[in-house]
């Protein structure tokens, strides 16, 4: 290939990653946006292929065969709902790749260490962090905060010995100080994570995926790769903006949230709560009440998605609207759900039109003229706690104000907590009925009801 070439189809390659993010923003663009993305992908394996620098061609066939049966068999078999966990192994794998490459580098005689150095500690801690965030995710490890004594102090002490042995690696290169960098940096990573769960441990996944990103932008300098400096500044970058975008959700700073100590259980639910009457329906009841409403707005959340109940919601505001004549319309919490948009994919993956699918800011006016709110699988997305109780964990979290409608339906099996661990005291309001039950189910159930009242 004519040395030209090579950095002019990295770039275009680059410029279809671009038009593939502008594409995703829209879900009436996103399916063209991933093709666009795909096409990018195959210009830019080609390229590396046929660069000249490349030549043990039986190793990059193995390595692509295998990551590509991997990839689609995950592809198939990851549940929507398992989406953070996965998000969280790829971002891990990304971070262990600039470790490897930093390694090589450094063994085939690189003289770039500063860029060398940057890639593999931001990638050693984007590695083990992400691994700390799936096991904590997938719940092989507890989910909530991890905190124990003088952990800021010893994060402190890794963070300058790690800085320490990079200024004496830069002055004197020994490949004995560029292990050690790798294993402190690997410690740092577990340690910065474990202190951080709950309600944020998405919010870290999309911190540690903007560290990939930057982790391969210190290989590409190192490499004098154009492509992976693209790319890892559009990673690092869209990461960046995403956590952004989280922790304004839930009104916090991002300090606070990678200081860690949140989500913790909280017990907020005081003796006289316990004693408090909850009022306890029946998918009949449910049925009777949103046939008879002019207007129902459903809430999904995040028992939705792991009951994968948004095919017969889809189903139940159907028989709504055809049978019954009911306005019916779905509120998204920007935080619905364990990732942003995590509500929005569901619903589109059941065929819900996305023009009946609202933001937050445009529908919570609606509640105080809606007859039924069906929040389904939802908690601390509508706990007015957030609005009232300033001693609470997500005390200024904009919520979805459901109390406002004349009914409030909770389906969920428990009165358990949220993500959060805080109570929900909207459990014990006059206007609502708990459906008590798997959120599929229950909405079977109505549905099946809906329609033989129709008969
Ligand atoms: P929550 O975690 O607050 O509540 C979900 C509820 O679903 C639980 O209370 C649970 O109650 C119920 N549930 C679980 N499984 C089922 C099932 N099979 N059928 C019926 N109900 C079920 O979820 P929300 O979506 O309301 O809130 C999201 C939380 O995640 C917030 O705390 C938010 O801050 C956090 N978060 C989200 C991010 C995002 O980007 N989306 C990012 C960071 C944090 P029960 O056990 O009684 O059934």
């Amino acid at each position: 290939m004519q040395s030209w070439l090579i950095p002019f189809s990295y770039l275009l390659a680059g410029i279809f990653f671009i038009l593939a993010i502008r594409s995703l923003s829209s879900p009436y663009t996103a399916h063209r946006g991933n093709i666009i993305g795909m096409f990018g992908m195959l210009i830019a394996i080609i390229t590396t292929i046929c660069s000249p620098l490349v030549d043990k061609y039986l190793y990059i066939l193995v390595a692509i065969t295998c990551g590509g049966i991997i990839g689609i068999f995950f592809a198939f078999k990851v549940r929507i709902a398992s989406l953070p966990q996965m998000i969280a192994v790829f971002n891990g794998l990304g971070g262990l790749a600039a470790v490897f490459i930093s390694l090589s580098e450094i063994i085939n005689g690189s003289h770039a260490y500063f860029d060398i150095s940057i890639g593999l500690i931001i990638g050693a801690l984007a590695f083990s962090g992400s691994m700390i965030a799936f096991a904590k995710l997938q719940e092989l490890l507890p989910s909530g905060a991890f905190v124990f004594r003088y952990q800021q102090q010893i994060n402190l002490f890794l963070l300058l010995t790690l800085i320490t042995l990079c200024i004496i690696f830069l002055l004197t290169p020994q490949i004995n100080l560029f292990y050690w960098l790798t294993a402190i940096a690997i410690i740092l990573g577990f340690l910065l994570v474990l202190p951080i769960g709950g309600a944020d441990m998405p919010v870290v996944i999309s911190v540690l995926n903007s560290y990939t990103g930057w982790a391969a932008v210190g290989i590409g300098f190192s490499l004098n790769n154009i492509l992976l400096i693209i790319t890892g500044s559009l990673v690092g970058a869209g990461g960046a903006i995403l956590s952004y975008i989280m922790v304004k959700a839930m009104n916090r700073s991002l300090t606070n949230v990678l200081l860690g100590g949140f989500g913790q259980k909280v017990n907020s639910t005081t003796s006289a709560e316990k004693n408090k009457k909850v009022n306890i329906g029946s998918a009949q009841d449910a049925a009777y009440i949103m046939e008879n409403a002019h207007k129902v707005i459903i809430v999904p959340g995040y028992g939705m998605a792991v009951a994968q109940a948004q095919y017969v919601l889809q189903k139940m505001a159907e028989d709504l609207r055809t049978l019954y004549n009911v306005d019916v319309k779905f509120a998204i919490h920007p935080v619905a759900g364990r990732m942003p948009g995590h509500m929005n994919v569901l619903l589109a993956e059941a065929n819900i039109p996305y023009e009946d699918v609202f933001a937050l800011e445009d529908i919570n006016h609606e509640f105080a003229s809606a007859d039924v709110a069906y929040v389904i699988g939802a908690n601390d997305i509508t706990n007015p706690l957030a609005k009232t109780d300033s001693s609470s964990p997500i005390y200024g979290m904009p919520i979805l104000d459901v109390e406002k409608a004349k009914i409030v339906f909770f389906v969920k099996r428990s009165l358990a907590s949220g993500y959060s661990g805080i109570e929900n005291p909207l459990f014990f309001a006059n206007n609502t009925i708990m459906l008590y039950g798997d959120a599929k189910q229950v909405t079977e159930e109505i549905v099946n009801t809906l329609e033989q009242n129709n008969l």
